[in-house]
């Protein structure tokens, strides 16, 4: 996995709203639609990216990383399907 802007495969420690991906630090901070995300969730990321289908049943995360990914899905999902939405609200 890499930087959606810059290619970079270190430091991935956000997820972009705008761009549909992962971010490294440096691009983050001139994109306002962020989320931080831990190292456990982009485990997780990474994970369901590169699983097969069937696998998907038999992992175990985190009870945290499972709330800060039903968050990144919600606002994502919210994102995409042009509700309206106001991203302060969750934070
Ligand atoms: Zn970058």
């Amino acid at each position: 996995m890499e930087c959606v802007s810059c290619k970079n495969k270190e430091n991935l420690t956000f997820f972009s709203i705008k761009n549909n991906g992962l971010k490294c630090e440096n691009c983050a901070k001139s994109d306002k639609s962020v989320i931080r995300i831990s190292n456990a969730s982009l485990y997780a990321i990474r994970y369901i990216v590169m699983s097969e289908l069937k696998k998907l049943f038999s992992f175990n995360i985190p009870e945290e990383s499972i709330e800060e990914l039903k968050l990144i899905s919600k606002i994502y999902l919210e994102e995409k399907l042009e509700k309206s939405y106001k991203f302060e609200k969750i934070i």
